[in-house]
């Protein structure tokens, strides 16, 4: 835990909602900024043990927290559980939509259900989130969200139109949120990572990931925790003049 509460990563006495943070880079994002003194809200739709777990890691390292279930892809249930929330903390100061799905397959065979439920969880539950949590830091005139972008939606890739479309889109959302909440004093800014390990990717084979590796500059896949660190920086004070950015966390890939 960071005890200084002048610390300039300190997030003491703010309270973050992570989509998404029951397994993967969302729990290593809960636990950053939770040990960086964040009350955090672990947000997932059905891993009820894995978000369990995130909690609880985050409390045997001296956080705070609580957990929040709910799909990011039904608006009326956002608005619950967001009143809900505010319920008990009475404010939200940072969001992160880090919720996301894959469901790929080539563009000519691509069945609506794939396009749908993609858009659905990485595009539109991140605006349901957006709409709902930006009144709030607007009457506090002040928050930070960032959206958990992909490598994807800056350069596409082959059998995942689907998945680059809806990260492309959150970068547009991205943009065009942080032109409009500039004079709030809300900063919107996404992380964009590469080939991370675990989640999404445990399905990929060992050819696969050699190919990927030997794709990276730095020759290695990245870890949960160089996605968090980098929203961390974006949710601190650090980046107090940083708004409509996307943070690559790729390794060095080049776009
Ligand atoms: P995981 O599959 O490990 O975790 C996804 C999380 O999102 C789970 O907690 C899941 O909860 C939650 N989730 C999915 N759908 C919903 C929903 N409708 N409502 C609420 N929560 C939901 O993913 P990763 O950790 O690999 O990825 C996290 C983010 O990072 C995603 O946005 C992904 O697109 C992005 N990303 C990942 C990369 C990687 O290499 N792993 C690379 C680039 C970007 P539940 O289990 O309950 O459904």
């Amino acid at each position: 835990m960071i005890d200084n509460p002048w610390a300039p990563t300190s997030l003491k006495e703010k309270t973050a909602l992570v989509t998404g943070g029951a397994r993967g880079i969302g729990r290593a994002i809960c636990i950053t900024l939770a040990r960086a003194g964040a009350f955090v809200v672990v947000n997932f739709r059905q891993s009820d043990r894995a978000g369990q777990e995130t909690l609880d890691i985050i409390k045997q390292q001296g956080g705070q927290g609580r957990l929040e279930p709910f799909d990011v892809t039904d608006s009326e249930t956002v608005d619950r559980a967001i009143a809900n929330i505010i319920g008990e903390t009475s404010t939200i100061d940072i969001l992160v939509n880090n919720a996301g799905i894959v469901s790929d397959g080539l563009l000519a065979r691509m069945k609506d259900p794939d396009w749908n439920d993609v858009l659905a969880t990485n595009l539109t539950g991140a605006f349901h989130l957006c709409r709902a949590v930006s009144k709030i830091m607007i009457r506090k005139r002040h928050g930070r969200i960032v959206n958990i972008a992909s490598t994807a939606g800056e350069a596409g890739n082959a059998g995942q139109a689907n998945y680059s479309a809806a990260k492309a889109g959150l970068i547009g959302l991205t943009k065009s949120m942080a032109r409009e909440l500039a004079p709030r004093n809300i900063l919107v800014n996404s992380v964009s990572p590469g080939v991370i390990s675990g989640g999404m990717t445990d399905r990929l084979d060992e050819a696969q990931l050699e190919i990927i590796r030997s794709n990276v500059p730095l020759g290695k896949m990245g870890q949960p925790e160089d996605v968090a660190a980098a929203v961390l920086f974006l949710c601190s004070g650090m980046s107090d003049y940083i708004t409509g950015q996307v943070i690559r966390v790729n390794g060095g890939l080049y776009m």
